[in-house]
């Protein structure tokens, strides 16, 4: 599975070539994915800032499991079920295209707490993320004002592996994974003809 790999609602993670997974303190990721994860880890310790994986890899029972649980949550306060699949969708990517099953995404929080929230786009560590997260490789997968284009709300915690050049072209021109990765076919198009 290439680090470029694109999951979404409409393409589902592939099957071919699965990555080796590793223990990254409590979670499961892809081994080039873990070791980028402590060295930023690390990074940010000498900054001052503790962070820490609260989740990792997924597999596909799980993330069926995870989906199932919120849409139930959602029935029983009287919602719809279409609707209640629907709201979940928003934050929770169905089973089969989740970005969690490649072992290349991971939630970060603050080193003292066990999950994040929207609130956590205010906070220090949060910040130092956004600014240096591209510097091991990682990119904020679900910006603001970009679920048009993810189709997942905005999700501070949610940190995707690329490797460093390409994330260093995505954080630093504000765009998303698919946007790249359009703009890329684009280029190689363009020096075809
Ligand atoms: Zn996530």
């Amino acid at each position: 599975m290439d680090h470029l790999v694109l999951v979404d609602s409409v393409r589902a993670v592939p099957d071919d070539g699965f990555r080796k997974l590793v223990m990254c303190g409590r979670v499961l990721l892809e081994e080039e994915t873990a070791r980028s994860f402590i060295e930023m880890q690390q990074a940010a310790a000498g900054d001052g800032i503790g962070i820490r994986a609260f989740s990792g890899y997924r597999s596909a029972a799980y993330q069926k499991e995870l989906f199932i649980r919120s849409v139930c949550g959602y029935i029983s306060d009287g919602v719809s079920r279409s609707d209640a699949e629907a709201l979940t969708a928003r934050y929770l990517a169905r089973p089969g295209h989740s970005e969690h099953q490649t072992g290349l995404a991971c939630d970060i929080c603050r080193s003292d707490s066990d999950d994040a929230d929207e609130s956590f786009s205010l906070t220090k560590e949060s910040l130092w993320l956004n600014d240096n997260c591209f510097r091991f490789g990682f990119i904020l997968r679900y910006p603001r004002m970009k679920e048009h284009i993810t189709g997942i709300a905005y999700e501070p915690w949610h940190y995707r592996y690329v490797g460093a050049a390409h994330a260093a072209d995505i954080m630093n021109n504000g765009i998303t994974l698919e946007e790249y990765l359009y703009y890329r076919e684009l280029t190689k198009q363009l020096l075809n003809n």
